[in-house]
Parts: C-alpha cells; sequence; structure tokens
C-alpha cells in the first residue's frame, strides 16, 4: 500500500502501531493495571481538543469533576438491570424524579407524564410510533407525519423502521418552518405535526405557537423535538432572552423530547420523553401476556438497561439544581452572542435566522467548507452542515472559557481570508457533501457512508 494508504489508515485505527490488535479472547487476561494504562492513554489524548474548548457541541459540561462524581454514582448501580424493579427500586426513584423534574422545567403541569429513553433517537421513535398508534386507531391505514426540512433525521429514520410516511415541509428565509407549507401538506392521512426547539442545523425555534393551531385545528398529534434546546432554552427564558413560547403551555403540544445527555449534563445515554397525558404514554408501552419466559413489560425500545446511567443522570440533576444550570447557561448564552457577532463582523458570512445558544452561517461569496478546512487547521472541530452548505458552532460550557471566543473571531477572520484563496480549488471537509441533494448524488454518497459504517466494525489491519 502506498504512503497516503498507510496515513489514511492511521487516520482511522491510530493505536494499531500501539496496542495489540485482538481478534479472538486473550488465553489469559489482560492484568487490570495494563488496560487501566491503556485507557487513559487513549482518553487523554482524546479529550485534549474538547477540554481546550474548541469543539462545537458533543461534549456539553466537560467538567472533570463533575463527570468524576457522576462516575462514582454510576459505579454503584453500573450491573444493575433497572427493569427488575423488586430488587432494585431505585429505579423508580429516580426515573421517577428525572421525568417530573424535566417536566416541570417545561410547565407539564399536573397532567404531564414520561419516560426515560436512551437518548433522542429512541424519544423520537417513540413519538412516530405513539402517533401512528393513534392514527390506527382513529382508522388511519397509511400514515403520514409532517415534518420541517430541518426537524432531526432520527425522526425519518423511525418513520423508516415503522413504515410511516414524512412529508417533509420547506423552512422560510428565517430558517425556521414554513407555516403555510405545513397547512398545504395536511391531509387525510397526517396523524402528526413535528417543529424543533431548537432546531439541530440552526439553533432555532420553529413557530411552535401557530403549529399548534394547526394541530388543534385538524385534532393532529405535535411533536416538539427539544432534544438539544429542551433544557437550555428556559433558562435563556429566565435570563430575559427572547425565547418564543414552545413548552406545555402551548396547549396544542402533545409531546416533548428533551435530552438529559445534552445541556442536562449527564453521561451519554439519557433522554426524557414527556406526553401530556397518560394515555398518550400508553400507545408507546410494550407488553406480552403469554411467553414462557413470563409477564413482560418495558416501557420502550430497550430491554435490560443500566440502573447506572440513569442515577447518574438524576445525579446531575439534583447537583447542579435551578442555580447550577443557570449559571451555566448565562455564560453559554452569552459566549452564543459572543461568536454570533464574530460571524456579524465578517461581511462574508451570514448568520442563519435569530440564534442564541447554536450559531450557523453561510456565505453567499465564498465557500464555507473551505473556512471549515482552514478551522480545523487551527484547531476547530465546527459542524458542517449543507442544503444549503453552512457550518454551526454549537455553545457548550467548555467553549465558554476565557479567551475561547476571542481566540475564535480571530481564527474566522483568518479563516474567511483563507477561503477567499484556497490552495486547492475543492475544500477537504466539502468533498463528503459535494454529491448529495440529487438522487444519483444521493446514492454515491448513501453507499460511501455504508462504506464509513463497515469501516467501523473492522479491526486495525496489521502494520
Ligand atoms: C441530538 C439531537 C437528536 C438526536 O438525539 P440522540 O441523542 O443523538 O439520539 C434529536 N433532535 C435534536 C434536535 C438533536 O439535537
Amino acid at each position: 500500500m502506498g504512503d497516503d494508504g498507510e496515513r489514511l489508515l492511521d487516520a482511522f485505527f491510530p493505536y494499531r502501531r500501539r496496542f495489540a490488535t485482538r481478534s479472538s479472547l486473550p488465553a489469559a487476561g489482560v492484568g487490570r493495571a495494563e488496560v487501566l494504562a491503556m485507557v487513559d492513554e487513549m482518553a487523554r489524548e482524546e479529550d485534549a481538543i474538547a477540554r481546550a474548548g474548541r469543539v462545537s457541541g458533543s461534549i456539553y459540561h466537560g467538567g472533570e469533576e463533575h463527570f468524576a462524581f457522576l462516575a462514582e454514582v454510576f459505579r454503584r448501580f453500573a450491573h444493575v438491570n433497572v427493569l427488575q424493579r423488586d430488587m432494585y427500586p431505585s429505579a423508580t426513584k429516580f426515573e421517577g424524579e428525572i421525568v417530573a423534574m424535566v417536566a416541570s422545567l417545561l410547565h407539564g403541569g399536573d397532567q404531564a407524564c414520561g419516560v426515560v429513553t436512551f437518548g433522542g433517537s429512541e424519544s423520537l421513535f417513540n413519538a412516530v410510533q405513539v402517533y401512528r398508534e393513534q392514527g390506527r386507531e382513529r382508522g388511519i391505514e397509511d400514515p403520514q407525519v409532517v415534518v420541517p426540512l430541518t426537524g432531526h433525521v432520527a425522526i425519518a429514520k423511525a418513520a423508516r423502521y415503522l413504515d410511516v410516511e414524512v412529508v417533509h415541509a420547506p423552512v422560510t428565509d428565517e430558517y425556521v418552518v414554513d407555516l403555510d407549507a405545513v397547512r398545504a401538506l395536511i391531509g387525510p392521512r397526517t396523524v402528526a405535526l413535528f417543529g424543533s426547539a431548537a432546531t439541530y442545523p440552526h439553533g432555532l425555534v420553529d413557530p411552535i405557537d401557530q403549529l399548534s393551531e394547526l394541530a388543534l385545528e385538524h385534532d393532529l398529534g405535535l411533536h416538539v423535538d427539544g432534544c438539544l434546546g429542551g433544557l437550555i432554552l428556559p433558562w435563556g427564558e429566565r435570563l430575559g432572552l427572547d425565547v418564543p413560547r414552545w413548552d406545555f403551555r402551548v396547549p396544542g403540544v402533545t409531546s416533548i423530547s428533551a435530552d438529559t445527555h445534552k445541556y442536562g449534563y449527564a453521561p451519554k445515554g439519557t433522554g426524557v420523553m414527556l406526553y401530556r397525558s397518560r394515555d398518550l404514554r400508553r400507545r408507546q408501552y410494550f407488553t406480552y401476556a403469554d411467553w414462557p419466559g413470563g409477564l413482560y413489560a418495558s416501557p420502550g425500545i430497550a430491554g435490560s438497561r443500566s440502573g447506572g446511567l440513569i442515577a447518574a443522570t438524576w445525579a446531575a440533576l439534583v447537583t447542579l439544581g435551578e442555580r447550577g444550570y443557570l449559571e451555566i447557561a448565562e455564560r453559554i448564552f452569552r459566549a452564543g452572542a459572543e461568536i454570533r457577532a464574530a460571524v456579524d463582523a465578517l461581511g462574508e458570512l451570514r448568520v442563519m435566522g435569530d440564534p442564541t445558544f447554536c450559531v450557523a452561517f453561510r456565505s453567499e461569496e465564498i465557500d464555507v467548507y473551505h473556512v471549515n478546512d482552514a478551522l480545523k487547521d487551527r484547531g476547530w472541530r465546527l459542524n458542517s452542515l449543507q442544503l444549503p452548505p453552512a457550518l454551526h458552532f454549537c455553545v457548550t460550557l467548555p467553549n465558554t472559557q476565557p479567551g475561547v471566543t476571542e481566540q475564535f473571531a480571530a481564527d474566522l477572520r483568518a479563516a474567511v481570508e483563507y477561503a477567499k484563496d484556497p490552495p486547492q480549488a475543492e475544500p477537504r471537509s466539502g468533498a463528503i457533501y459535494g454529491g448529495a441533494g440529487t438522487p444519483e448524488g444521493n446514492v454515491q454518497v448513501n453507499a460511501m457512508l455504508e462504506g464509513v459504517l463497515d469501516a467501523m466494525f473492522e479491526l486495525a489491519p496489521p502494520v
């Protein structure tokens, strides 16, 4: 293999020259000290860029002490299967309180209820499934959901699994859902509308008040995807920011997803799915009465689940408390405003919509993927968007360290200069998006993405 091929392999499998690659169990167990030294080395190197505050999204809290504490709590219940409540009644306390705390933050009142899920994708799966069931009860055999183009792709994934059709509503010049389009798309097969607070691509809140009117008028479900914004926007409102109403105070909202593993600062692997009524929640349950293995009941997709995650999520919520969340949010919104100002200061770039904590920008003059290349070279990791090409910086606690936004402003200015006269025509970070958006192009891009997924389960090739 040529040098380029070797370099590519080293990038994908950076440990292949350092640690043994195992294709079967070691005959005798590897010593714990050796394993700990190995994982320490990997974790230290992989965390460095996030710790420095140069990553968009992904690491929402990043505090070493906070996570060491959560790991302490996790350790006590890591082995616990929360399905077995007779043995582990603590899980009932933790889950009930996680749901209640998040519901109360989102103005759920006495009626709202919910479940703890393994994250946004499961919550959205539950939403699609529940509204499909409700539709079937009303005689809709071939259900459809109306989803903004900027709605999270996990909705499309759920719809594929569940054989529900997604019809996409375009967004306006402000990048929030176009209400006229939604109205026009509602038909006899529609079972639910979706909106986001906030959208993953652009960090914007869809007009939930008006979606609510449409949902009430047509007697449809309305799910608000608050996976990203659900645990940060309420603090923005308390801080006096102009956050449109989007939670259970809006009468037509029937369910909300909010991820504890994002701005809840819990370990990865938990989210909350809330329903306006118990009646709706029941439609996501699975119970089975005549299995030789016994009576079976599970609230969502997962079977066995670790008590550690639930305990640690509960611990994150109760140790931070209102004051903790508010203090972090204040820093995040301030940094968000600074990043927005840094983009606004550059005539070549344009902020998309009116964001507060997740700032997306595009350009009509230069290729933003070239901008991303130059930012990458300076150690930043932003998220690339497409249709249209854009980047976003989703601000998290590590980004609020002193000097980070100032450095970003300077590096962004330099990156724009680079993009005006790039050394090569094709941006490195844009290559993957080049083909998307057309049917033939999508076939090629999907094939490449499948190849990447295959590669994730390959062993490192021998050196
Ligand atoms: C992250 C995210 C999701 C998906 O959540 P996972 O926890 O990654 O499954 C869904 N919706 C929005 C708006 C998100 O930001």
